[in-house]
């Protein structure tokens, strides 16, 4: 038999199926998870062991919705600021928008250039998600041969130039495409209609634009739900999957249950801004809250946690989406000229399991939420999101009961505003380990607060991800 590499064990350790947390003892060889053994089981002599204790041993976190701006827009976020923020939040895959960056992930060249750019700053895996823009349905096979996962799409403009939004004649013309790719479609769900008219109706009054509700009432509910209903039609059909990124109007859950029972293929998620925030607790002039769509109130708050629950929402994702400071306009605080977008990708365990234990959930619908679930979305199901022999052996370490409270400057993102700011956040990340690897270490204190020792592995290992490469 050959030599295990590293053994990584625990007394909470989250596996597929279990209701329960469970003791349990990952044997780690070449990276990745050889064997599931009982933690009382003697070890191995020679081989080392981290020893998680009492804390959670979860899965690697999967986000499958980031957006890194490189090349072109590195003032912005990067490769390497960008994958410390994940590796420090326990997330150890990500999936990269094709947009912000120049040139825009539309073509098979766009795509080159993106994997040259990510040369040496890699600190997780990262795979890339294709564009769906005007006029580039020749581009989708050379694309998704080059190893994307599936292709993202607006129906609103996006706010950047290279990379415009579709209409329905567009998009019928990409779906044969896509339905003989087998690529799934990620659809931005809002529509033009609606927002025009809220615009029309809000021109001549003197609604200020430093005051969150003019930003909200710009972006009503409606052009979530007519958006979400023309992309279940289409997935229908041309029997494509679709799935509908960043959802903030709950009003669609009928919509959503009503393409369950007729077997649309499709999948949903919404980010943890959605479930945390509400528009009544927003200051004006607090441009940092500006995300599009809007956070809504909270009684639809409320209602996407029950959607969640019920699993209408199959997962949340950090739609990390960051800007220089100054895009954000915070010294005038106008809503409606900020750039719409937050950045969370170190702290989405924390804000989603703050709020999730608030309401009961276990650990495990946190795991399937924010791992598996995520995996299953990009292909990588065999390979991310689980803790299952023959996966890779990426593990999240963390404390459930440590609190802490979010200081700007302890995040590596490029930028440090963040509407998380001064929050009390239940859920400390002890460890990170990518393919068998720590590439992250925190000292946890006896009062279960983080010091300012955080330690990274000293060269980024992460890989780039391409489909069909396992
Ligand atoms: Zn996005």
């Amino acid at each position: 038999m050959e030599a295990i590499d590293l053994i990584v064990r625990g007394r909470k350790v989250i596996l597929p199926g279990a209701p329960d947390a469970a003791p349990a003892s990952i044997h780690v060889q070449h990276g990745r998870v050889s064997a599931i053994a009982a933690a009382s089981q003697d070890l191995p002599a020679g081989v080392p062991v981290f020893d998680a204790g009492d804390l959670v041993l979860m899965p690697g976190i999967v986000d499958p919705h980031v957006h890194i701006n490189e090349p072109g827009r590195v003032d912005w976020e990067g490769f390497s600021t960008a994958t410390r923020a994940a590796a420090a939040g326990g997330v150890t895959t990500l999936v990269e928008m094709p947009l912000n960056s120049i040139p825009a992930t539309t073509s098979a060249e766009g795509f080159r250039a993106k994997l040259a750019a990510t040369a040496g700053k890699l600190n997780v895996d990262v795979g890339f998600w294709g564009g769906v823009v005007p006029g580039n349905t020749a581009e989708l096979r050379p694309m998704w041969e080059a190893g994307v996962f599936g292709f993202k799409c607006f129906l609103v403009p996006s706010g950047v130039a290279e990379f415009p939004h579709v209409t329905e004649k567009d998009l019928r013309a990409a779906m044969p495409v896509l339905a003989e790719l087998g690529a799934p479609l990620l659809v931005h769900a809002e529509l033009p209609g609606p927002i025009e008219k809220a615009e029309k109706a809000a021109s001549g009054s003197k609604a200020a634009a430093t005051r969150y509700a003019t930003w909200l009432a710009s972006r009503p509910a409606e052009a979530e739900t007519e958006a979400i209903a023309l992309a279940l039609q289409l997935a229908r059909e041309f029997n494509v999957h679709i799935h509908i990124v960043h959802l903030s109007a709950a009003e669609a859950a009928p919509l959503l249950a009503a393409a369950w029972a007729n077997g649309t293929k499709f999948s949903v998620e919404t980010c943890p801004h959605y479930l945390t925030f509400a528009a009544e607790g927003i200051p004006d002039g607090a441009t940092e809250f500006k995300c599009a769509p809007p956070m809504r109130d909270k009684d639809n708050r409320e209602k996407l946690w029950a959607a969640l629950g019920d699993g209408l929402i199959d997962f949340i994702a950090t739609d990390h989406s960051p800007c220089p400071p100054e895009m954000k306009c915070r010294e005038t605080g106008d809503f409606l000229k900020a750039w719409g977008g937050i950045a969370s990708l170190q702290l989405e365990l924390p804000a989603v399991w703050t709020l999730a234990q608030q309401r009961g959930y276990s650990v495990q619908r946190v795991a399937e939420w924010l791992c598996l679930r995520p995996a299953r979305l990009a292909g990588l199901g065999k390979q991310k999101g689980t803790i299952a022999v023959g996966c890779d052996a990426d593990f999240v370490v963390w404390n459930p009961e440590g609190k802490f409270r979010v200081q700007p400057s302890e995040l590596y993102q490029r930028h440090k505003l963040t509407p998380y700011a001064g929050m009390e956040m239940r859920g400390v990340v002890a460890a990170t380990f990518l393919r068998g690897r720590k590439i992250f270490e925190r000292p946890v204190t006896s009062q279960d607060t983080p010091v300012a020792a955080n330690e990274f592995a000293t060269a980024p290992i992460g890989h780039v991800l391409k489909r069909g490469s396992r």
